[in-house]
């Protein structure tokens, strides 16, 4: 019988919470089709096949190996793919989904999606934003299999009763090695993956404000920090947290964009928010076509007043 091969991803030994949504897009994909779900884990971590299996996973296999290279994850990847006969090979639309995703299809010598929104799953048509998010492509991969990566937070996990069987799988060898992984400073979670992002534009004047915006992700738990670009240039913040363009994809349920002015390249990356708020002292800045809501003001005074109420 064939499956539907999840890749799931971990990060500092903890599974991403982005990996559970892909494993529910597989589940209806695996529904659709009357086959299995089989998620694997390219690496040992902290893994728990009843979370993994509540999300819709049948099998849970687990990689033998430490750390891993992008090219080792690809090849145990593509290796369990055909042991299995996986029909469909899903992964999230992550950083690290990026670099695994068309390696893993040209293993397989197959076509693939990137950074999907949507899929069909009895028509297997994928629905991709492109234009920075001004159009949609709908994309079908024709060949035996299909390998496509899913933006966080446009998919969800089934919640059902069921613990995955787990096993384990060798890994296949790195050609590269990972001398080190640089952990990310902070708890909060990486914007990609936070339901909640705050992000500051250099409207908010100096690094010194940046805690305005701190209190307030402080308040609303889990929220992630954002930030444009001008201020990752200018080494106020670290790129990880740029959105946008030439940062990361947000598709969050709440934006708050403070200082922002909306340029072309920073709506690329979270045009598709779902509720979007814009602070800023200009009221004809860009950003507010675009915002669900809008605040006319100086970010500086609005921040400790939102903080506040929040807090209430
Ligand atoms: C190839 C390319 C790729 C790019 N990729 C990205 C990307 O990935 N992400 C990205 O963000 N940008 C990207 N950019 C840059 C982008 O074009 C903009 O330059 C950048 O987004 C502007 O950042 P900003 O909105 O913080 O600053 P500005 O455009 O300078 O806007 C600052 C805003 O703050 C407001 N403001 C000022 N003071 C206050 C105050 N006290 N209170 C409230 N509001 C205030 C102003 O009215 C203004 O609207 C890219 C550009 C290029 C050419």
């Amino acid at each position: 019988m064939s499956s539907v091969l999840v890749i799931l991803e971990t990060r500092q030994g903890e599974l991403r919470p982005s990996c559970l949504e892909a494993v529910g897009a597989a589940r209806v994909i695996a529904d659709a089709k009357g086959c299995a779900v089989v998620a694997l884990a390219p690496e040992s971590a902290n893994l728990d096949a009843a979370v993994i299996g509540a999300a819709g996973a049948d099998q849970l296999m687990v990689a033998t190996a430490e750390v891993h290279s992008a090219d080792a994850a690809a090849a145990t990847a593509a290796r369990v793919a055909r042991e299995i006969s996986a029909n469909t090979v899903l992964l999230t639309a992550t950083v690290r989904g990026r670099d695994i995703t068309p390696r893993i299809a040209a293993l397989l010598d197959t076509g693939f999606a990137p950074d999907c929104t949507a899929v069909d799953a009895n028509t297997m048509v994928f629905t991709r934003p492109i234009c920075g998010g001004k159009a949609f492509s709908n994309v079908r991969i024709n060949g035996d299999v299909v390998v496509a990566s899913l933006r966080p937070n446009f998919f969800n996990a089934a919640g059902r009763e069921h613990t995955a069987e787990a096993s384990e799988v060798p890994s296949e060898a790195a050609k590269a090695q990972v001398i080190e992984v640089a952990a990310q400073s902070g708890e909060r979670p990486d914007v990609a993956e936070a339901s909640i992002v705050i992000s500051g534009g250099r409207g908010m004047g100096s690094p010194d404000n940046w805690h305005l915006l701190e209190k307030v992700a402080d308040v609303i738990p889990a929220t992630g920090l954002g930030a444009s670009r001008a201020i990752v240039d200018s080494g106020w913040r670290p790129h990880s947290e740029q959105v946008g363009q030439t940062g990361k994809t947000v598709s969050p349920e709440l934006y708050i964009a403070v200082g922002i002015s909306g340029a072309i390249q920073h709506l690329a990356g979270m045009s598709s928010s779902k509720v979007i708020v814009a602070i800023n002292k200009d009221a004809d800045a860009p950003i507010f076509k675009h915002a669900t809501y809008g605040i006319v003001g100086d970010a500086l005074e609005i921040l400790p007043e939102l903080a506040a109420e929040l807090e209430k």
